[in-house]
């Protein structure tokens, strides 16, 4: 089996992805209810009672659902935060002794919350408190996972090159954003480098790294996720049209939504379109 990623909801209202390899299920964020993540979960084949592990990118509401309290206590699934967020995720459960022994906290080192699969975080801007993004590897895949971060730093780039799976947050369209009737400090907040990243600022990371991966020889990704749209400052055909101008992005271009999981993406599947362009060249 191979390292496959499936997001099963991504905007404000909650974000929430599942991992499979071999060794287990896993979570990235749970920022929906576990009964709407079972279903759509069943809808791909998997039984939440197979998770056995959730990794937080932070704790904002729309990546922790504090209704996943009970369900992990009655799992014994493990949660990991960074080190400095363990307090507030055990204030999150009200100190509840069950929950507060299932937290797991990462630093700066690769941590494994299941066998054979091995994540890296990396340390996102994101107002006060920041998030974090991860490198997960496995079962010979690589997937980078980048949501809420502020800025793509030079780092984010380089540890993203030559991944297989490459998801990332393209939030809002400034245009759409600006004449939105949104408070002027939240605008503020979410355009400010350390909010959300714009579709512009998406597409240029999405091509550094691109371009970085092909001078270093690498293979590009199977497959290029956006995530976290705005539904309010955002559009979907808007989203595609502008990363459809670059070829290499179109044809791996797949939009998470708040309201349906996408198809399993895997880490080792290549989309079939270059061999075509072999075979017609
Ligand atoms: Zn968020």
């Amino acid at each position: 089996m191979s390292l496959s990623l499936s997001i099963l909801a991504s905007g404000s209202a909650g974000n929430c992805s599942v991992l499979r390899g071999e060794g287990g299920t896993i979570l990235i964020d749970c920022g929906i209810g576990p009964r709407t993540a079972a279903q759509r979960m069943t809808e791909l084949g998997v039984d939440s009672r197979e998770v056995c592990a959730i990794c937080l990118t932070h704790l904002d509401r729309d990546h922790f659902n504090p209704n996943w309290v009970r369900q992990i206590i009655r799992q014994g699934i493990l949660v990991f935060c960074h080190e400095h967020r363990m307090d507030d995720l055990a204030a999150l459960a009200g100190g509840e002794e069950e929950f507060v022994n299932l937290i797991r906290t990462f630093n700066g080192k690769p941590f494994s919350p299941s066998d054979g699969i091995e994540l890296h975080a990396i340390r996102f801007a994101h107002d006060e408190l920041g998030s974090h993004g991860f490198v997960i590897e496995g079962f010979g895949g690589r997937i980078g996972y980048a949501t809420d971060l502020g800025h793509a730093s030079a780092e984010l780039v380089r540890r993203f090159r030559g991944v297989d799976v490459l998801a990332i947050e393209s939030n809002y369209d400034p245009d759409m954003q600006l004449n939105s009737d949104r408070p002027a400090f939240l605008k503020r907040r979410i355009m400010g480098g350390k909010g959300h990243l714009s579709n512009a600022e998406a597409l240029a990371a999405v091509r550094q790294i691109l371009d970085q991966a092909e001078q270093q020889g690498q293979s590009l990704p199977g497959h290029i996720v956006l995530l976290h749209r705005s539904r309010q400052c955002n559009c979907p055909k808007l989203l595609r049209e502008l990363f459809s101008a670059d070829h290499r992005i179109r044809e791996r271009l797949v939009l998470a939504e708040q309201n349906r999981p996408t198809p399993w993406l895997s880490a080792r599947q290549r989309p079939v379109f270059r061999q075509l362009e072999l075979h017609w060249a």
